[in-house]
């Protein structure tokens, strides 16, 4: 039954980041809970006053032993008076994830990443870290010639925009950005070239599109920007997060066949409301090219309740078309299965 199947069904959680190696205190915890704020609450403020907040209070609470609702207090408590290991092995195998592909570019020395797990390759960190060299585009082949990650990730959205000029950059004008970089990589030939130097290797592409916090500008992330890109590069491009473009981006999937998406991040996020943007999702994209993903990072519970909201959601979605004669069971029982994990074990080759 699709009920029973959709709680059960393992994952591949596409995109990901590790949890925090410390528990921390009840402020950055809250803090936490908000993506697009890179401050701290202000005081008289709670970060459980978000669609974040009550759904981690409806579906986390009763792992801690507490009813569904618990107050942020006694959710606090409980999350505080449990030892660290077990809070983090309680959510993540809650998740029901099988493989993790992680992004290991963000604050490594912060997070734990989840096992087992295969290894996403920050572009524009790896560019940073060769911009020292004599030969900045040789060291930069070279480490992405030794590398065993599965897939390359661009924070170009976060660096330059996606509205560049996508064409392939000579090694000649890499070597002149690259000496006025002064060690950060924003300058979009230095962007351009990090992705066109993976798309030769037939790395796949992982995109940050969409919602992410205010160090990007959004008007700037929609993924329809990436269309001379996409004409260019023939690699799987995967679109991330995609929120408020997931539309946007579900076409791009089915306008080309390189083209793939997920709406993780959002779907931590949207709380009660994921179940409509997995509907939303669910609209133009050929179901070969949707992939579940959480991107959580920091918190364990966020490794679950991605999952979780995931599995919510598409049990409401396709339960309610089968219900109304529109689907069959059986097709959304295979759909189910595409996007857990039988897209991205194929299009990673895990
Ligand atoms: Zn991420």
């Amino acid at each position: 039954m699709l009920a029973d199947h959709v709680e059960e069904v393992r994952l591949v959680d596409h995109h990901v980041h590790g949890w925090f190696t410390e528990p921390g205190d009840r402020d950055a915890f809250e803090a936490a809970l908000n993506e697009g704020s890179t401050g701290p609450v202000p005081p008289g403020r709670s970060g459980f006053d978000l669609p974040l907040g009550v759904a981690l209070r409806h579906w986390c609470a009763p792992l801690l032993g507490l009813p569904r609702h618990a107050s942020p207090d006694d959710y606090w408590e409980a999350r505080a008076a449990t030892p660290y290991d077990e809070l983090v092995r309680t959510f993540v195998e809650a998740a029901g994830v099988d493989h993790w592909l992680v992004d290991t570019g963000l604050t490594p020395a912060l997070v734990t990443d989840p096992e087992p797990r295969s290894e996403v390759l920050r572009l524009e960190l790896l560019m940073e870290e060769v911009l020292g060299e004599r030969d900045v585009v040789g060291a930069f082949r070279e480490r992405l010639d030794a590398t065993d990650a599965v897939a390359a990730k661009t924070i170009a959205a976060y660096r330059c925009g996606l509205d560049i000029d996508w064409s392939r950059p000579s090694a000649r004008a890499v070597a002149g950005r690259a000496r006025a970089s002064g060690g950060r990589v924003e300058d979009p030939v230095l962007v351009a070239f990090g992705v066109h130097e993976a798309a030769a290797r037939g790395l796949p592409l992982q995109v940050h599109t969409g919602l992410g916090d205010r160090d990007l500008d959004l008007r700037r992330a929609d993924p329809l920007h990436l269309r001379p890109l996409l004409e260019a590069v023939d690699i799987p491009v995967l679109l991330l997060h995609c929120y408020p473009f997931h539309r946007h981006a579900g076409y791009l999937a089915q306008a080309y066949d390189h083209v793939y998406v997920d709406v993780g991040l959002a779907i931590n996020h949207l709380g009660a409301r994921s179940v409509e943007l997995v509907a939303e999702a669910m609209e133009l994209a050929p179901f070969d090219k949707q992939l579940y993903s959480s991107d959580a990072y920091g918190l364990p519970e966020l490794h679950f309740l991605g999952a979780q909201q995931w599995r919510w959601a598409m049990g409401q979605v396709l339960g309610g078309w089968v219900r109304r004669g529109h689907w069959s069971e059986h097709d959304a029982i295979r759909v189910v299965d595409m996007v857990a994990g039988d897209n991205a074990r194929r299009v990673y080759e895990l």
